[in-house]
């Protein structure tokens, strides 16, 4: 039946993004090699948080940054589902509202960094998102993964893995070379640099 037919095969990376760092753009670019994907949705969280640590930029700073990053590559997409539902940014509800969208062509492949899917048990319905996508873990720097260490139970039994570049980049490494006024060199793309200067985000 061809409209059953599965016709693009479709990343999506959640994240907070505050702000998106060559960390994340090379995670993506991992997955779209490794997995033949082919597009990679950069999904933003909203700015409702309701454990500790919300984000110091709003929603639609970190959404515009991620359009900046993400601009040049054809098979990138910026995604503000997230920011659209009201409340606080659950991946079920991501990946329910994108299967909505998207209907039964697109094939979900759930692109986590290590630590995320180490702790995935913890994410509500953890077992629902294992059935909405294929979750793929990607390596980050002292992250040590391997998916036949967990019981059958845990989302990530399943994840395909994928070692990835190993950048040494965090988002809060980021925020505290701009608020300590350092230099971040290559670790953000010129774009959103500059979209930081001129916004004077992460100021100290
Ligand atoms: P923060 O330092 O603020 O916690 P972060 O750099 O981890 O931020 P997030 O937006 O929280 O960035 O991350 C989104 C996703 O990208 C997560 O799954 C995270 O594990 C992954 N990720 C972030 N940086 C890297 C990296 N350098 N290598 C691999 N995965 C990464």
């Amino acid at each position: 039946m061809a409209s059953s037919r599965i016709t693009k095969r479709l990343g999506v990376f959640g994240g907070t993004f505050d702000p998106i760092h060559k960390g994340h753009v090379a995670v993506a670019e991992a997955a779209l090699e490794s997995l033949n994907l082919n597009e990679v949705m950069f999904v933003v969280t909203s700015d409702q948080w309701l454990r500790g640590n919300p984000p110091q930029a709003t929603a639609e700073d970190r959404f515009r940054m991620v359009e900046l990053a993400v601009e040049n590559v054809l098979e990138f997409i910026a995604s503000d589902v997230d920011i659209l539902r009201e409340g606080s940014t659950y991946t079920v509800d991501t990946l329910r509202d994108l299967r909505a969208q998207l209907g039964d062509s697109s094939e979900l492949f759930l692109i986590v960094g290590a630590d995320s899917a180490i702790s995935m048990d913890r994410w509500k319905e953890a077992s629902v998102i294992a059935e909405l996508a294929t979750i793929v873990a990607v390596g980050r720097p002292a992250e040590q993964f391997d998916s036949g260490l967990f019981d059958n139970s845990h989302p990530a039994s399943g994840a395909e893995y994928v070692e990835g570049p190993m950048i040494d980049v965090s988002a809060t490494r980021v925020r505290d070379l701009f608020s300590t006024g350092q230099a971040v060199g290559d670790l953000v793309d010129e774009k959103v640099s500059g979209y930081i200067e001129k916004r004077n985000l992460y100021h100290g």
